[in-house]
């Protein structure tokens, strides 16, 4: 098989309405035209739902031509069948359709992903059990882990949790978004789906929403595709766009940040001593469980996690930092720090998430440097 970089380049070739554009347009229409031939016509009745995502185009909401090569890239990334959507919760909204679990059981992580189980929970009396709970799953629950996880970066032991899916009937899906390829791939584990918001590391520049579902059975997709035409959420033209553009260069973004993000939280960790301030650093690269190791066996995530001993400290550490802007948000090209609490009501007051760019690793280090030698400097 070809190398990575090289698939994100050429694995949508083949899909239709081959331009001879180098760079795939932009389809700002949302209805195609039918065939000129009456002969060819194909009633709806009679258009057989696999050919929704990658056949000839009808109307936007089911697909259209930037979508399909989107699923086409995304599908060879992630090792299966890729159903994309207009956002990351999309995504998972779409997962807990097909899957109409009673009971879902799941940790701490994306506070949106927990926002949508509310809703659930609100309207269909959906069941939320939290990880320490597998003895209450049934037969049809749903298991859903995120690793590593948000916003520390915790990995969790995937083979624990397959094989209690397993004991138990349930099915069991990863939110793999903070360790995509080639960082981890839950497949080795056996898990039943993946997903992934694609606003983070696949679109990588903080300028588009995206999400994906990853499936190994060709019938699974069909149906996430029919449902997606009825939730209203495949991903529009523009951020299609975007998208492809962005999985070009996907793999060499990805192993800058992953290292740059691991090269600063060592020189964090082995400089600890020197800034009493600074209380704990979270980051999957320091975590000590066996299972780490087999599971991040291409590196660790971009994202890791800091508290100093108090609120006031936490807070004013990002005006301090010149080369990291204070936004939340993660995966991009830029480097991004924020205080927590400005977007998730239950994070601690003193926890800083910062995600990790492809800036120079040096000058990123330089200037912690210099902002935890002012924090130390001031009185609170
Ligand atoms: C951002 C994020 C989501 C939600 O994705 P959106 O694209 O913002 O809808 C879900 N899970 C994780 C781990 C995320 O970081």
């Amino acid at each position: 098989m070809a190398g990575l970089s090289t698939r994100l380049m050429h694995s949508d070739a083949n899909t239709q309405r081959r331009t001879i554009d180098v760079v795939q347009p932009i389809n700002v229409t949302t209805t195609f035209r039918y065939p000129d031939d009456p002969d060819d016509y194909v009633m709806a009745k009679d258009r057989p739902s696999e050919d929704i995502s990658t056949g000839r185009p009808w109307y936007s909401r089911l697909s259209h031509p930037n979508s399909s090569k989107v699923e086409a890239v995304l599908g060879d990334l992630l090792e299966g069948e890729a159903v994309v959507y207009n956002n990351g919760l999309a995504a998972f909204n779409a997962a807990l359709t097909y899957f109409n679990p009673k009971q879902v059981l799941i940790g701490d992580g994306y506070h949106g992903v927990h926002g949508i189980l509310d809703l659930w929970t609100r309207n269909h009396g959906l069941v939320q059990l939290k990880l320490n709970e597998v003895d209450k799953l049934k037969e049809g629950d749903l298991i859903h882990i995120e690793t590593p996880q948000n916003p520390y970066s915790t990995i969790h032991d995937l083979s624990y949790y397959v094989k209690i899916a397993r004991e138990k009937k349930c099915k069991i899906m990863v939110d793999s978004t903070f360790g995509p390829p080639p960082l981890s791939n839950p497949w080795d584990f056996g898990v039943d789906m993946i997903m992934h918001s694609a606003t983070k590391f696949f679109g990588g520049h903080s300028d588009l929403l995206a999400g994906v579902l990853v499936t190994k059975d060709k019938a699974v997709k069909t149906q996430l595709v029919e449902d997606r035409i009825f939730l209203g959420s495949n991903i529009a033209n523009l951020e299609a766009f975007l998208i492809l553009r962005s999985l070009r260069t996907y793999e060499m973004r990805l192993l800058r940040q992953s290292s740059n993000a691991t090269a600063l939280v060592k020189w964090l960790d082995e400089n600890r001593d020197k800034y009493p301030k600074l209380d704990k650093i979270y980051h999957s690269s320091l975590q000590k469980d066996d299972f780490v190791k087999k599971q991040m066996t291409g590196g660790f995530p971009p994202v890791f996690s800091l508290e100093f001993k108090t609120v006031e400290q936490s807070k004013r550490f990002p005006s301090k930092l010149t080369l990291f802007d204070h936004a939340t948000s993660l995966g991009g090209v830029e480097s991004l720090i924020e205080w927590r609490p400005m977007s998730d009501t239950h994070e601690r007051e003193t926890l800083l998430r910062v995600s990790v760019g492809i800036e120079n690793v040096e000058d990123l280090i330089a200037d912690f440097k210099q902002g935890l030698e002012q924090i130390e400097k001031e009185d609170n």
